[in-house]
């Protein structure tokens, strides 16, 4: 064999690897230790990046530093520091450096497949028997009870899998030209992935019911509300078929309420899910698991570590309960040949084989990577991070609370503070207050020293301060109270006069 072919080329060469990516870990930990300096806000005008990089690919190799070079002088500027401690927007994407290493771990293997991997598909098992048992499922969600837990790469992917399986089972049964006949329900303050899911798998999307939501129940979706609208459609000749309730709500981290929204479900047949993306986390506590009550109605759950359980993104547990509901009874299973597990091999039919319970046939080792975070902090640790990150939470809500000029608009559930400032005038005039907060929200924004975003419910604009991104302290919370208050003041001012 001519020996030129082969022998100055080594993509993976393990001295090389070893180096190059200590200085990568290396360049990740600095940029930590001082991302609370770079404003957190992306400051760049769209567009800006062509023109400080080659708009084609090199012909030859460059080196390692020249690319982190670029990285810190253009790329940095363009990025939105989620890991800032002054980050708080949206939910936080926590991470750890258990997670780091998960991650490394997951990469490193590089699996195609889970079914040529006995270990991964059997970690998989094991590891969401573990977050099951940690947020104190019903045995049925194990797999010991015939449940089946599977990783997922977003919330989303798990909704779509489980509205094919819901439309399946119904369309199989009733006919698959019914399709334009199925509904399905939530609450106005659901995530707007779950529209887009509905979407995705054929249903109209004018057979999607963003049921109201109100003040007084706390922007949860009352029972009531959602039997009437299931009445109403089926007397309309519709065919109600899937409910989605929330533990957590993105808006203003509303919690709707689990046990009855299920027993409406279970009446009526339909499926029943439950999105805790966010919340999820925190019921491993013994003091927020009663959110969870009624789970045991629910058909499918999920909640997402890559949000508050120090995870890297993308990871997302997704657990359904009874096999008759199995995803691999809903989701199609077409087998190509060159992917079918061999039948006449035991040893494999035995295994669970994940690629029929999502959409890609690739899967990253997501098993792993969660194993890892769970045995380096353990369930204790967990427990005391959601706890630090619902103290400072509440601390901050005190703040707003002293200051006479604002109020929580929304009771606290977790770690999300929704508030606002209060009108000038006895009377509310609600643009003009919706004008005055979205000011006070930019001018906050604009200063770089911190990033929150505002929601709209029931019509009212606030703003929201979700505590927990990783490397935020008391410290923080406290520059970002003065911080709110000054920037208050000059808007005030600027309004009265
Ligand atoms: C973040 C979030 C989602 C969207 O999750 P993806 O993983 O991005 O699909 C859905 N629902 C809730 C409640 C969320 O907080």
């Amino acid at each position: 064999m001519d020996s030129s072919l082969t022998n100055d080329f080594h993509p993976l060469e393990p001295t090389d690897f070893s180096q190059e990516s200590k200085k990568v870990i290396d360049f990740i930990a600095n940029y930590y230790t001082n991302v609370e300096k770079f404003p957190v806000l992306s400051q760049v005008k769209p567009g800006y990046l062509k023109t400080l990089l080659p708009d084609s690919a090199p012909v030859s190799s460059e080196s390692l530093e020249d690319i982190l070079n670029d990285i810190t002088t253009s790329i940095m500027p363009g990025i939105t520091h989620w890991q800032s401690p002054n980050f708080f927007a949206y939910f936080p994407a926590t991470t750890s450096t258990a997670g780091f290493l998960g991650e490394m771990l997951c990469s490193g293997f590089n699996l195609g497949e889970t079914n040529t991997s006995p270990a991964a598909a059997e970690l998989e098992t094991l590891v969401m028997d573990w977050m099951a048992q940690m947020l104190e499922l019903p045995p049925s969600f194990l797999s010991s009870g015939n449940g089946s837990g599977v990783l997922q790469l977003s919330t989303s992917e798990a909704m779509v899998c489980t509205l094919a399986t819901a439309r399946e089972k119904v369309l199989r049964e009733k006919g698959y030209e019914g399709i334009s006949r199925l509904v399905v329900y939530a609450s106005d303050q659901t995530h707007s992935s779950l529209q887009k899911c509905v979407e995705l798998v054929g249903i109209p999307p004018s057979n999607f019911r963003c049921l109201p939501t109100t003040y007084s129940d706390g922007f949860s979706l009352t029972p009531r509300t959602l039997e009437d609208a299931i009445e109403k459609d089926i007397e309309s000749g519709l065919v109600p078929f899937y409910v989605c309730a929330t533990v957590g709500t993105t808006g203003c981290g509303a919690v709707d309420p689990v046990e009855e929204l299920g027993k409406v479900a279970r009446k009526y047949n339909l499926w029943f899910h439950i999105d805790a993306a966010y919340g999820g986390s925190a019921c491993i506590c013994p003091e927020f698991r009663h959110y969870l009550d009624g789970v045991e109605h629910a058909n499918s759950f999920s909640m997402s570590p890559h949000k508050w359980f120090l995870t890297y993104v993308d990871c997302c547990c997704l657990w359904v309960q009874n096999p008759d509901n199995s995803l691999k009874e809903g989701l199609p299973t077409i087998g190509t040949e060159y992917l079918m597990n061999d039948d006449d091999d035991s040893e494999s039919k035995d295994m669970e084989d994940y690629k029929d319970w999502q959409i890609a046939s690739n899967k990253r080792f997501l098993a792993i990577k969660l194993w890892v975070v769970i045995r380096r902090h353990g369930l204790a640790t967990f427990r005391f991070h959601i706890r630090s990150d619902v103290k400072l939470a509440s601390y901050f809500e005190s703040l707003v609370a002293k200051d006479n000029r604002f109020e929580v608009v929304v009771p606290r559930k977790f770690a999300l503070v929704c508030f606002r400032l209060k009108s000038s005038h006895s009377k509310e005039d609600k643009n003009q207050n919706q004008e005055l907060n979205k000011n006070l929200l930019l001018e906050v924004n604009k200063s770089g020293h911190a990033f929150m975003i505002h929601a709209v419910v029931d019509g009212v604009f606030f703003i929201r301060c979700a505590i927990g991104s990783t490397l935020t302290q008391e410290c923080h919370v406290v520059s970002l109270w003065k911080l709110i208050q000054e920037k208050a003041t000059s808007v005030l001012l600027n309004f009265s006069n």
